[in-house]
């Protein structure tokens, strides 16, 4: 039994539909910080099953424990954890202690029960401004947030963790961009309040919730002007994640920190146009000042994950937004 923390979020109610797809048992366990119960309603009528959820904090030992007593758990991926840059600036400490305690209590309670194979949600946060293009694992580590530098943390107990430890598998993944949704559109990205990130806020845009775009810069060393990212299909970040814990599996004991990206750069501005196409119009929008801390281009190197996994990403911008807009399409 797989079991996903942060399991009602963005990332973990799309694992949860794969692998129950899959024919894998799961458990999934939130605190609800960042996400709805009524995602658990959209993945069982989704997946056609019900599914376990416990309603926790990961900090929590004491209930954690009785999960881990509770259900017969081989496998986690950890996905809970805060995201927000922006947030992460205004309040450090919740940051911290959010994504490192979790951690912390999460290998304690592991460890007692004897489970041994995690599955880490890092981020390309960590890298900073890059030295180079693409940026393989090995990149200069430079996280300018104290979101990115949690994760850093997080990455850098993981590996003492396992220096000290006999026979634990664990897989760092490193995640650029993450956008679309499940093909069905009843699970996808809901975001709290205004949007940060590029493609939530294209989409609320879209929904005519925003009347513009405000594209931050166009001044950029890029194709066009506009910032260069790496986004990549929440699936295909998905299947990453699948086939790290089958390979997690076949190993003695790992330690790997993976990249998960399309490793090609996409602009604002061609991302933009995939949502017009997608939504059937242009969609307005209009150029203001670079955002602080933004860098002009970021994308991967992710060629460890393909030759150790056999994993690559395989869809497309067009199928980001076409998927994302299928899920706005429907939202209440
Ligand atoms: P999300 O906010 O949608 O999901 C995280 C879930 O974890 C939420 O449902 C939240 O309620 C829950 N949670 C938070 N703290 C918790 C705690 N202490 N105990 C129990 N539940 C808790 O985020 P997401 O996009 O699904 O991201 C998942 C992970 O991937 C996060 O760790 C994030 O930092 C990382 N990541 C995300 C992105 C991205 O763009 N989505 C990029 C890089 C890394
Ligand atoms: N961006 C933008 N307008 C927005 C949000 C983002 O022009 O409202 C740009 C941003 O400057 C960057 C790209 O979109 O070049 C991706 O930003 P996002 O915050 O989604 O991801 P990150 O910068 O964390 O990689």
């Amino acid at each position: 039994m797989i079991l996903l923390t942060g399991g009602l979020g963005y990332l973990g109610s799309h694992m949860a539909a794969q692998i129950i797809e899959q024919g894998h048992e799961v458990v999934l366990v939130d605190n609800l910080s960042n996400s709805k119960i009524a995602v658990l309603d959209r993945l069982s009528q989704l997946t056609g099953r019900d599914i376990s959820f416990v309603k926790i904090d990961v900090r929590d030992k004491a209930a954690m424990q009785e999960v881990f007593s509770q259900y017969p758990i081989t496998q986690v991926v950890h996905f809970a954890g805060s995201k927000s840059v922006n947030e992460s600036i205004q309040q450090p400490l919740d940051y911290y202690d959010n994504n490192v305690n979790s951690l912390i209590s999460l290998l304690h309670v592991m460890k007692e029960a004897q489970v041994k194979t995690i599955v880490f949600s890092s981020t390309a946060a960590i890298y900073g401004e890059p030295e180079s293009l693409p940026i393989p694992e090995s990149a200069r580590q430079a996280p300018i947030t104290p979101y990115g530098r949690s994760k850093q943390i997080c990455e850098q107990i993981l590996q003492d963790f396992s220096n000290a430890e006999q026979g634990w598998k664990i897989a760092v993944l490193r995640y650029f961009n993450p956008a679309g949704a499940h093909s069905s559109g009843i699970i996808g990205e809901v975001p709290n309040g205004i949007p940060n990130n590029l493609v939530p806020y294209i989409a609320q845009v879209a929904r005519d919730e925003r009347p513009f775009l405000q594209v931050f810069g166009n001044d950029y060393n890029t194709i066009d002007g506009t910032g260069v990212r790496d986004f990549i299909h929440v699936q295909d970040l998905i299947d990453g994640h699948t086939k790290a814990l089958a390979w997690l599996s076949t190993q003695p004991q790992a330690f790997e920190v993976l990249n998960l990206g399309r490793g090609e750069g996409v602009s604002v501005k061609q991302m933009l146009d995939a949502f017009s196409k997608a939504v059937g119009h242009e969609l307005p929008y209009k150029v203001v000042a670079r955002r602080d801390g933004d860098s002009a281009s970021v994308y991967a190197d992710a060629s460890r994950a393909n030759c150790l996994l056999g994993w690559q990403a395989t869809r497309t911008v067009d199928e980001m937004a076409i998927d994302t807009w299928r899920f706005y399409e429907k939202l209440a």
